[in-house]
């Protein structure tokens, strides 16, 4: 069986993310891996599915042992990719895709040149701050702050294999699977396809 293929996929927070995601996994080739954080659980959070929870001490030893691809520190908390979540899913032949801010992809980027990275943009920030004004789960000070933040983030885009605007829901999903497809068509990662045309004879 194919190896999967590794995707980071970064977006600021307010750009759709979640909802982009829930439509890319109803297609079984992709998977998401479970990070590990020091951060405590929201409601509705399950340990070992939304992440694994762990205490600061634990997060700290499985830095000693090596355990992660890549961890970062993110508002106080740190989140790191487990090497063994990842390895598994990739023998599985799924593609992984690691939903982490933008520290830890460019670490990933550096370890792993193969992987495919996406970048998750709004359509404009005056966007993002109606949008984070419209979910109203944040204080005007705190939108202000996740768009400073945003602004920073969306700064290092180009650093990205490719940028997604996620202005209608469907159109950016479609974008994502035409991504993976044009990467999957690459002729350096369509070796097996050309032995199998010349075999066949
Ligand atoms: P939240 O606390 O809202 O679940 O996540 C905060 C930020 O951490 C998000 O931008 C999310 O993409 C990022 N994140 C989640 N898991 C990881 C991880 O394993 N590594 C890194 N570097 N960032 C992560």
């Amino acid at each position: 069986m194919n190896k999967g293929r590794l995707i980071i996929f970064s977006a600021p927070s307010g750009c759709g993310k979640g909802t982009m995601l829930e439509q890319i996994l109803k297609d079984d080739n992709f998977c998401v891996s479970v990070s590990a954080t020091t951060r405590s659980p929201r409601e509705g959070e399950i340990d070992g599915v939304n992440y694994h929870f762990l205490s600061t001490d634990d997060f700290m030893s499985r830095i000693d042992n090596g355990d992660f691809l890549e961890y970062a520190s993110y508002c106080d908390n740190f989140y790191g990719t487990l090497r063994s979540e990842v390895d598994r899913m990739l023998e599985q032949g799924k593609n992984v895709i690691l939903e982490i801010e933008v520290q830890g992809a460019l670490k990933v980027m550096k370890k792993c040149p193969t992987a495919l990275s996406v970048f998750i943009a709004p359509p404009s920030v005056g966007e993002l701050r109606r949008r984070l004004h419209k979910r109203g789960t944040e204080s005007d000070e705190v939108i202000e702050k996740r768009i400073a933040q945003s602004s920073r983030e969306i700064a290092l885009a180009s650093k990205y294999d490719y940028i997604i605007i996620n202005d209608a829901l469907e159109d950016a999903v479609d974008d994502f699977f035409s991504v993976v497809r044009a990467e999957q068509l690459r002729a350096e990662n369509s070796a097996e396809t050309i032995i199998g045309v010349i075999s066949n004879s």
